[in-house]
């Protein structure tokens, strides 16, 4: 332990409350985008006021900005004295809808028994709090040190990213030689590195057929038999198949630690949207959205293949068979090196507070990461913040004040090995 950096993180405790409740109190829910931009500010205002030079950069003309809901992020950067790396800390602000069920007020920031409630408490606010609670303390203590601490707050991570670390990446914030390390700190527990994420593949299958009275099938043919001859075949042939596929990917939670394929969405026949009319047709169209979760022993050609190859057959098989199948979004699974510096950085941090072995662990679904490997082109990222990720998007969402200052202490010490080169 340094005892220095933690005594400068214990005794901004209160500091870091008052953070994270002000945080929370800024009702950033994704979608549509409430009130990115005064959290932006009010986040770009604190880090000035300690010595960092802000930048609020709009995501223009990305999904969703618009004057009334602009895409709103803040960069924030301290140089040290010297010349050296730079580690990022990268959170972002938006939050999901609260949903039914709270006992508390989701916005208020209410603290009860050593904890924080609300909506982003743990998803991802008291991280992000954490992360400046270290960066403050670190500089503190280590006034001279080389290189540079930045810290983002982004939006749109819960919709995609678009607007916030995709938007940066594309305009060179994620990039060498402005920054060597990333560190996000989305709710893994303390005391696991994240090290990525699975692979995602949506798309979307139509099947056609042919309109006809629904008295008289025979005359038309009708596209949602069809979906259904594809459903059937994904379960006698794809689902089992996918099941076997095992990966060495350590993910949590064990569940996903294999491919795994969702039906989002079926929609057959014509729409009884317009009124509580049924539709009263032989149905020319069924659109099916899947989205499949692939390993990093896959190839997505091989993926897509697999899907591909089924509909092939169907079209032999059955008469009149005809589909479409669209791309909706791929990402390719993602998993940075053990032996990466922010890896080993943040595993000396735990292992010094908390006197064990950290736990590396792979995310079932895909995070801002994926953004900053594909268009940043830097690979040293990892996820690692407080918070407990089942409580993530949950009705009395938390986090608990002494995991933020534990893992804010893990921050500090990861800082320190990165820029001045040990504990
Ligand atoms: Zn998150």
């Amino acid at each position: 332990m340094d005892d220095k950096l933690s005594r400068a993180i214990a005794k901004r405790h209160d500091d870091l409350v008052t953070l994270t409740q002000e945080l929370i109190r800024f009702p950033t829910i994704n979608p549509p985008g409430e009130a990115y931009a005064p959290c932006a500010e009010y986040l770009a205002k604190r880090l000035q006021s300690v010595g960092f030079e802000t930048q609020l950069i709009r995501g223009e003309g990305t999904p969703g900005d618009t004057d009334r809901y602009p895409r709103t992020n803040v960069v924030a950067r301290f140089d040290g004295r010297t010349h050296g790396k730079t580690v990022h800390f990268n959170s972002h602000i938006d939050v999901v809808d609260t949903g039914d069920g709270w006992t508390v007020d989701p916005f208020e920031g209410i603290v009860r028994d050593g904890k924080i409630y609300g909506r982003g408490a743990c998803d991802m606010k008291g991280g992000l709090a954490a992360s400046m609670i270290a960066a403050e303390a670190f500089i503190e203590v280590y006034p001279d040190f080389p290189g540079a601490i930045e810290i983002s707050g982004t939006v749109d991570e819960e919709s995609g990213g678009f607007g916030g670390v995709a938007y940066l990446a594309s305009k060179g914030f994620f990039s060498k030689p402005r920054v060597d390390h990333v560190i996000i700190p989305e709710p893994l527990n303390k005391d696991r590195i994240c090290l990525g994420h699975r692979g995602v593949w949506w798309a979307e299958i139509e099947t056609k057929g042919e309109i006809a009275h629904g008295s008289m099938p025979f005359l038309g043919d009708c596209a949602i038999r069809h979906m259904g001859a594809v459903l059937d075949a994904f379960e006698e042939e794809l689902y089992p198949a996918l099941d076997r596929k095992v990966t060495s990917m350590p993910v949590v939670p064990e569940g996903a630690r294999r491919s795994t394929m969702n039906i989002n969405s079926i929609h057959g026949g014509q729409t009884d949207d317009y009124s509580e009319l049924p539709s009263p047709n032989v149905s020319d169209s069924c659109r099916l959205t899947i989205d499949r979760r692939f390993l990093l022993e896959e190839d997505i050609a091989e993926v897509k293949r697999e899907v591909i190859s089924i509909l092939d057959r169907l079209r032999w098989e059955r008469p009149k068979f005809h589909y479409n199948i669209r791309d909706i979004m791929e990402v390719q699974p993602l998993m940075t090196e053990r032996h990466a510096p922010v890896v080993t950085a943040v595993a000396e941090g735990i292992r010094s507070v908390f006197g064990k072995e950290p736990e590396y662990v792979i995310s079932p679904g895909t995070y801002d990461q994926k953004h900053i490997a594909r268009i940043g082109l830097l690979h040293d990222c990892i996820a690692y913040g407080p918070g407990i990720l089942d409580l993530a998007h949950r009705p009395d969402e938390y986090v608990g004040i002494e995991d933020m200052i534990e893992s804010a202490n893990v921050m500090a010490l990861g800082l320190k090995v990165l820029l001045l080169g040990s504990i």
